[in-house]
């Protein structure tokens, strides 16, 4: 298990080019392993987050790794074959900012690549929507392009707002005996709907921080709980 640092945007690794891997003489399982880990981590740490790229944890190579909603994606030398004609706007952020602030992001709608996977098959995959963006956003790291680059007016950029982390533990002081109203987003940190719906509950939560509470609580792990105690969602 090896968990490596994530590289910040303004490190100067991230503007390079990565190089294609040699699928007989680079250490892919290593770089898989490693992706995979951090990945892991970051999903528990900040409970959000699909996929991660090579240059991000110090690899320059061609290489993404994907797991969310029970589907897992290793990507090695990908390339974007085909893009559709129709474009889409999207909010976006990124591990190496923190996930600090969104920006709004153009993107195709539906992208085809072709890439080898972890069985050095090759492999031509189209990808509408969501993971359309996710993988033109995991494909850009390669070439040294991040979601900033792609940000269509760098004067609407969304903070992450101060939004509380429920659970079991504070669950009854901040809702049941709360002195505001609490709206609580019930999430999985790697569910792509929720992941789409982000954004927006950040934005209402700048827009009504006053008169309400906003706080979220991981479904994977505390649902279970409140469905015990009689919440109906
Ligand atoms: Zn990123």
């Amino acid at each position: 298990m090896s968990v490596r640092n994530i590289l910040m945007i303004g490190n100067e690794f991230l503007r390079k080019k990565a190089e294609n891997i040699d699928v007989v003489k680079d250490p892919v399982e290593q770089y898989i392993q490693d992706l995979s880990d951090t990945l892991h981590h970051i999903q528990k740490e900040k409970k959000i987050g699909r996929a991660i790229a090579g240059p991000q944890i110090g690899y320059l190579k061609r290489i993404i790794y994907m797991e969310a909603e029970e589907q897992k994606i290793t990507m090695i030398n990908p390339q974007i074959i085909k893009k559709s004609l129709e474009t889409f706007e999207v909010w976006d952020s990124c591990f190496s900012a923190d996930v600090a602030f969104f920006g709004k992001t153009l993107r195709y709608k539906a992208i085809t690549v072709v890439y080898i996977n972890e069985n050095q098959e090759e492999i031509h995959e189209d990808f509408t929507d969501d993971l359309s963006e996710l993988f033109q956003h995991e494909i850009d790291h390669l070439e040294g392009i991040l979601f900033t680059d792609h940000i269509i007016n760098n004067q609407i950029i969304m903070p992450s707002s101060e939004i509380k982390d429920l659970d079991d533990s504070n669950w009854e002081s901040n809702v049941e005996k709360g002195s505001k109203p609490v709206f609580v987003m019930f999430y999985s940190p790697t569910c792509a709907f929720c992941k789409q719906m982000e954004p927006y509950f950040y934005e209402y939560s700048n827009d009504f921080k006053d008169k309400v509470i906003f706080a979220r609580v991981n479904a994977m792990i505390s649902y279970p709980s409140f469905l015990k105690s009689g919440i109906i969602v």
